[in-house]
Formats: C-alpha cells, sequence, structure tokens
C-alpha cells in the first residue's frame, strides 16, 4: 500500500505513524497518509517561517507570474487529480459545463479559475487623506505565515481557495487537509510545488490534533479555517493565546424562500442543485426550503422528478450523477435527522432509507409536513435530504429564515426581482442569491455571519483578507 508524503521545504516527508484514506463508494483503502508529528507541524512552520521574507521580496509580477504557472500544473494535472477527488471525496467524476454534472471535473476546472483570478488582481495603494501639509498611503503587507486548515467536501477547490490569495499577496502557507481527503491535496501540493521556490508552501496531514499543533505555534501568523462551527469556536479560543488572527469559514444552514409568485418549474432545476450539489455536503446549499402554500405541491412533485431521476454510485462509473456521502459519521447523521422527522410525523416524499451494500449510500430524500424547531430544519443536515416547509405569509418566512444562529448563504425565487431585492435586504446572510443559490464567483467576496464565521475569500476583499494594511504617512 503507497504512502503519501507530505510537502515541507520542497521535499517529500513521511511520518512513522500513519492512517488509511478511504473511497466511501467502496470502502476501499486507497493509501496511507502520515500523521504528522507535533515536531514535523513544528518543522513545516519553521520552513515557512524561513521562506517568507524573500518570497515577499519579490516582484509582485513575478509571483503573479508564478501563479499562473501553478494554474498551468492543476489543468496539466486535472484528470489525475480530478480521479482523486473522486476516490476520496465521493462526488462523480462528471464534466464541465451547464449541462453537465458539477462534480470532481467542475472542482479542478473551479481550482484552476480560483487560481487565475487573484493571480490576475492588484492590491492597489489607497490614498486614504492628501492635503498641503501632508499624504498618508495604505499599503497591504502579507501577514507573514498562513496556517489553513481545510474541510472534506470539496477538499481541492477550498484548498486552492486558501492557498493561492495567501502566496499571491506574499506569505507562506503551511495547509492541514482534512484526515478524510489528503491524499489529492498532498498530490496537488506535489505537483505545484515543483514550480515554486522550496518552503513556500507546505503541507502536514493527521486529525484535529495535528491542526490544534498548527495553531497553536506562535510561528502562525493567521489562520484561515474552513469547516464546523464547533471546530471553529476552538480554534478561535486556541487562537486567541497567540491574538492569531483568523478568517472563519463556517458551516451554515442557508434557507431557501420561494415567494407565492415563483415559478416552480422554471425554477426546479436551479433549487434542486442549490440543494443537492455534492450530495448536499456543501457549505452554502440551501438546506431548508420555504415554500408559499400555493405552490407547496406544485414544487415537491418538481423536485421528486428531479430527484428521482438521478442516478447515484460510485462516481467513476459513467453516467453517476449523484455519489455517496462522504464519511460515516455524516452518514450516520443525516440517517438520525431522517428517521427522528419520520418518527414525528413528517412525510418522506421519496428516499428515506440508506441503500444496502458497500459505500456510504444515501438517496435523495424530500421531506414534507415539517416545521421550524424540528432537528432536520434546525441542524446542519450537511447531506442528501431536504426539508420543505410550508407558510402562508412572507413575512413569517423570513423570520424563519433569521431565527438561527448562523447565516451563510440564502436564496430567494421569485419572478419579480424587485420583490426578491426586498425581501432578500431582510435576510440575515452573507450572501443572498436571488433565483439561484450557491452561486460562488471568484470576483465575489464570500463568507458568513452570525455562526457562519468572519471574514470573506475571494475578490480583492478576499486578497485583503489575507494582508494588513501599512499606513505610510508622509508630511509635506
Ligand atoms: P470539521 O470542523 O470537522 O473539520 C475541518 C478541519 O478541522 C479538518 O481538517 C479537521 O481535522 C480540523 N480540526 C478538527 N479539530 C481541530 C482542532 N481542534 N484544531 C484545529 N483543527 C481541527 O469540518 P468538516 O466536517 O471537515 O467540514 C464540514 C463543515 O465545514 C460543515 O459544517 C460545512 O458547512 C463547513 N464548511 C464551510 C465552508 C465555508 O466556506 N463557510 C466551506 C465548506 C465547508
Amino acid at each position: 500500500m503507497k504512502t503519501y508524503a507530505n510537502i515541507v521545504n520542497g521535499r517529500p516527508v513521511l511520518s512513522e505513524r500513519t492512517f488509511e484514506s478511504r473511497n466511501p463508494a467502496t470502502g476501499e483503502v486507497l493509501g496511507l497518509v502520515p500523521h504528522s508529528t507535533a515536531a514535523q507541524v513544528a518543522e513545516a512552520v519553521a520552513a515557512a517561517r524561513a521562506a517568507q521574507p524573500a518570497w515577499a521580496a519579490r516582484p509582485d509580477a513575478e509571483r503573479k507570474a508564478l501563479m499562473m504557472k501553478v494554474a498551468e500544473v492543476i489543468k496539466g494535472n486535472a484528470e489525475y487529480l480530478a480521479e482523486w477527488v473522486t476516490k476520496e471525496q465521493g462526488k462523480p467524476l462528471g464534466g464541465v459545463g451547464p449541462d453537465q454534472v458539477p462534480g470532481a471535473r467542475f472542482e479542478l476546472w473551479g481550482c484552476e479559475v480560483w487560481t487565475q483570478v487573484p493571480a490576475s488582481l492588484d492590491l492597489p495603494v489607497d490614498l486614504a487623506f492628501e492635503d498641503d501639509t501632508r499624504r498618508d498611503e495604505v499599503h497591504r503587507k502579507p501577514f507573514g505565515v498562513i496556517g489553513a486548515i481545510a474541510p472534506w467536501n470539496w477538499p481541492l477547490l477550498i484548498a486552492i481557495w486558501q492557498i493561492v490569495p495567501s502566496l499571491r499577496a506574499g506569505n507562506t502557507v503551511v495547509i492541514k487537509p482534512s484526515e478524510y481527503t489528503s491524499i489529492g491535496t498532498l498530490e496537488l501540493v506535489r505537483l505545484i510545488s515543483e514550480v515554486l521556490p522550496a518552503g513556500v508552501l507546505n503541507t502536514i496531514s493527521g486529525p484535529g490534533e495535528v491542526g490544534a499543533a498548527l495553531v497553536d505555534n506562535p510561528g502562525v501568523d493567521k489562520i484561515m479555517f474552513t469547516g464546523s462551527g464547533a471546530t471553529g469556536a476552538k480554534i478561535a479560543a486556541a487562537a486567541a493565546k497567540n491574538l492569531t488572527p483568523t478568517t472563519m469559514e463556517l458551516g451554515g444552514n442557508d434557507a431557501a424562500i420561494m415567494l407565492p409568485d415563483a415559478d416552480p418549474k422554471a425554477m426546479a432545476m436551479g433549487l434542486f442543485w442549490g440543494a443537492f450539489l455534492n450530495m448536499g455536503q456543501t457549505c452554502a446549499c440551501a438546506k431548508r426550503l420555504y415554500v408559499h402554500e400555493s405552490q407547496h405541491d406544485a414544487v415537491v412533485a418538481e423536485l421528486k422528478a428531479l430527484a428521482e431521476a438521478m442516478p447515484m454510485g460510485d462516481g467513476l462509473a459513467p453516467g453517476t450523477v449523484m455519489g455517496p456521502i462522504q464519511n460515516r459519521m455524516q452518514f450516520d447523521k443525516v440517517n438520525r435527522l431522517v428517521e427522528r422527522a419520520r418518527a414525528d410525523g413528517a412525510t418522506i416524499v421519496c428516499g428515506g432509507k440508506p441503500v444496502e451494500g458497500p459505500g456510504n449510500f444515501y438517496p435523495l430524500t424530500l421531506v414534507t409536513d415539517i416545521a421550524d424547531g424540528a432537528p432536520l430544519v434546525d441542524e446542519e443536515q450537511f447531506g442528501p435530504v431536504l426539508p420543505i416547509i410550508r407558510y402562508s405569509n412572507v413575512d413569517d418566512a423570513i423570520a424563519s429564515a433569521n431565527r438561527l444562529d448562523v447565516g451563510l448563504g440564502a436564496s430567494v425565487w421569485s419572478t419579480n426581482v424587485d420583490r426578491a431585492r426586498e425581501v432578500a435586504s431582510r435576510i440575515q446572510a452573507g450572501t443572498v442569491w436571488i433565483n439561484q443559490h450557491g452561486m460562488i464567483h471568484p470576483m465575489v467576496p464570500f463568507g458568513g455571519v452570525k455562526g457562519s464565521g468572519w471574514g470573506v475569500e475571494f475578490g480583492v476583499d478576499g486578497l485583503k483578507a489575507v494582508t494588513q494594511p501599512q499606513v505610510i504617512s508622509i508630511r509635506k
């Protein structure tokens, strides 16, 4: 069985202890991953610290050009890396484009684009103030070493979101992938490291305690974390000890509200993927759908037809549109929430029972006759289940959307965009989409409010988030 190596200071690093990475569609062991020791975490941070001054001192144009080379490496290895995403994470290979499955090839295409965009953006010097007596310029400086901790749902794309803006802005990086999906990230970093100076990008791997050692290291100047709120709270508390700043991209429980004038037939496909992209294992998926009573049955019928038509299976098999749930813990959570809803009297419109056999397969499930307060509505299910809640008054639907302590995304569906915008402005979420859901873009800032975190990624704001302002104040 092959052991995949970490990359520290440009060299492969193994550890005495290893753990297995498994294919969630088959249970097959795919390879072994090093369990980094505390000393290895410290070595990775030291390598990043040593490389950072020279990296930051390079002309900006050189770093931009190197990021463009990184994008070429991603493109050149996209198929190899997409297969790793499918094998480890489960999403089908699929293809790129409006009619095709947003699977692993789509993830790799996203990695390429989310590398090219920060590479082409500029961070201009802002003029804060100028008069006859003084000139005050705001420059942007890198933090130094970024410690990045990633989840398992979009393992390579989220790693790229953390790595590329950080490097582009003159930071160096130590990244820890999720223990469920490490190999793809280690392979991605091995490949892109070939065009980067040694020490600029380093990896460590292992469970939460390895991430905790990274957060505790005083050599880390900023933490970028994407994952659950529970882990985010632990990291924020640990980071406070060294006063290390953090970006927190945490979980959500996005509400989608269909206004009474929505068009169920025309909007069903957008709603469907808004809820079931990556089997619902996406931070900004629609996780509860509020439908006006006049539209309820039509919406349920449209979504049911789509859910039942999607072939589910091993993502490497041609024609697969839906893969497995990535890990057993998540599978059990989905199962528990559906069983509880059933026991409490909800209607399971389709799905609702685990698929027998190897792999974590759970069918696409729609649940109706359910209300706010039910665990399936109030907890982040992060899986292929959508509760559909009937409402009669739009103000009540808005109050429902806002009643939880999270606010990552939300969406409003209507044939009247002005009306939808008015509703959107009353929703507490980092992004409110109108007639689409989860449609992130590399130029558009993305982040949560309330318990969904703080700070943003993407676009110029995302680049600013991995730098700190330095004022140069000149007396005239
Ligand atoms: P998780 O919090 O369990 O794990 C995320 C990472 O944190 C893993 O690498 C894990 O090893 C590490 N970790 C665990 N304990 C740690 C500790 N004490 N110190 C440091 N690191 C530690 O999350 P997950 O289950 O991998 O991901 C799913 C969650 O992530 C969902 O809630 C989802 O909504 C959220 N998510 C948010 C975004 C976003 O952009 N807002 C994107 C994707 C996923």
